[in-house]
């Protein structure tokens, strides 16, 4: 049986034709494809092409007491189309059930449930669909915002993940920054916890990122969103993100000293540890700020990549001895090797040869000034003690710090405390803001032209 004899052949050359003139209906209508079709649920489905990546599929029901509204951006690829499928067929379920529930409630009153979608472009193959719902079941309203971040080269979803460097210290970090933002404000911060939660299970958090900001948005409502400019996320924005939106960060390296400016030089004793020196090193980087880690050299020895980062970081390597011992109780040559030796392990290892001398517990005899002076090697101490080491208590270092810093202050820290890093990124924040800028011990010499030999503890100027 052939289907294609020659009694069939007008009936398909009438549909063909029917099929052509459809189209060009739809054509001169503006609309490439404009379907209504019934389905036995009743539910009305519209669909258009918005353009070559998305369609628009409008779902309405208007049922005995609820109407419904769904609309959708669908694009070519069925997984990125699932995971959107998925979150508002899930809405849509449980709508339904809770007008179930209040069955009785909605005599008078028809219960709606309306979502909204907008696109947002990025780029040309990035982009951000942003669902907001809109229910009202028996008065009781509702309002919930979803976001999807597509990358239409990859066909994929973008997770917050790919975005940020999540680790723990960026989190602490980026919280700070966002209340912060919301103080800016004037908006009440009493409850990050949705933040804070939702970085933990990032792919619950709605977000969305362009050539300037990165908007977090609270998923229920009344829609919470806080902006953060690109330019403070310096810490923890990926490389493909950066390079993508071509997002361009403030050298804080390019600034000439200014002789009346505040400068203070942090430093950081005794590391550097692969548990708190990264973190030190991310929160350093995000304030643009220049500290000097006074290493011992059996430290820089077990973590090599970690000591040679701190100086390709731009960072000064000080000298602290190879052990940490109290050089008061050595003799000449144990004095002169723990100094000399500790010195030739730092360069070797980070291809800087340490300029300043800390001894061990801020503890030297003339032996050890000798010693120092003879290697050309200034002693550094300190003006202010974090006292970081006693305590180990971040709240007390901020206040320890901010009691007793002027310019010209050199801070003592030790890399190798947690709590000192968590610290960090307060009082950065606050020094920043009272004008103060972070340079390195040779810095702070150079901007007064002291080349003695010290001991110095500060440089008042
Ligand atoms: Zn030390």
């Amino acid at each position: 049986m052939n289907m294609i004899n020659e009694k069939n052949i007008p009936f398909i050359l009438v549909s063909l034709f029917l099929f052509i003139i459809i189209g060009f209906v739809g054509i001169f209508a503006g609309i490439h494809h404009h379907i209504k079709a019934r389905s036995p649920d009743d539910f009305t489905i519209e669909k258009k092409e918005l353009d070559s990546h998305f369609r628009l599929e409008r779902k309405t029901n208007n049922a005995e007491n609820y109407t419904l509204r769904i609309d959708t951006l669908l694009t070519e690829h069925e997984t990125i189309n699932e995971s959107m499928l998925d979150w508002l067929q899930m809405k849509e379920r449980q709508f339904l059930n809770r007008v179930d529930q209040h069955h009785n409630m909605l005599q008078e009153q028809q219960a709606q449930l309306h979502i909204a979608v907008d696109l947002n472009k990025v780029d040309a193959n990035f982009y951000n669909i942003t669902f907001r719902l809109k229910e009202n079941i028996a008065g009781k309203r509702k309002k919930e915002v979803k976001t999807f971040n597509i990358d239409l080269i990859e066909n994929k979803i973008v997770n917050l993940t790919d975005i940020l460097n999540m680790e723990w210290g960026n989190l602490e970090k980026l919280l700070f920054i966002v209340k912060k933002q919301f103080k800016e404000k004037g908006k009440e911060w009493e409850k990050d916890y949705w933040l804070k939660w939702s970085l933990v299970y990032p792919e619950q958090l709605n977000w969305h990122i362009n050539q300037n900001v990165l908007t977090f948005y609270e998923s229920s409502s009344p829609y919470r969103k806080v902006e953060i400019p690109v330019q403070y996320l310096n810490f923890c924005l990926s490389d493909p993100i950066v390079e993508r939106l071509n997002i361009q960060f403030f050298e804080g390296e390019a600034h000439a000293l200014d002789p009346n400016g505040k400068y203070i030089a942090l430093t950081f004793d005794d590391g550097p540890s692969p548990d708190v020196t990264p973190q030190v090193l991310e929160i350093l980087k995000a304030y643009g700020a220049k500290a000097t880690f006074f290493m011992l050299a059996s430290q820089a020895e077990y973590h090599p990549e970690l000591a040679k980062r701190v100086a390709d970081e731009g960072h000064e390597i000080g000298n602290h001895t190879i052990n940490h011992p109290n050089l008061a109780k050595l003799g000449k040559e144990q004095i002169r090797k723990e100094i000399e030796e500790s010195s030739h392990i730092i360069e070797n290892i980070t291809g800087q040869s340490p300029v300043y001398f800390r001894p061990p517990y801020g503890i030297y005899n003339d032996a050890v000034a000798q010693i120092a002076f003879e290697n050309s090697s200034p002693i550094i101490l300190w003006s202010v003690d974090s006292l970081d080491w006693k305590h180990k208590n971040a709240e007390n270092v901020k206040q320890l710090v901010l009691q007793g810093i002027a310019p010209g202050s050199i801070i003592l820290l030790h890399d190798i405390h947690p709590t000192t890093a968590d610290a960090l990124s307060p009082v950065l924040e606050i020094l920043h803001s009272y004008g103060y800028q972070f340079i390195t011990v040779s810095e702070l010499m150079i901007l007064q032209e002291l080349n003695g030999i010290g001991p110095y503890y500060s440089v008042t100027y």
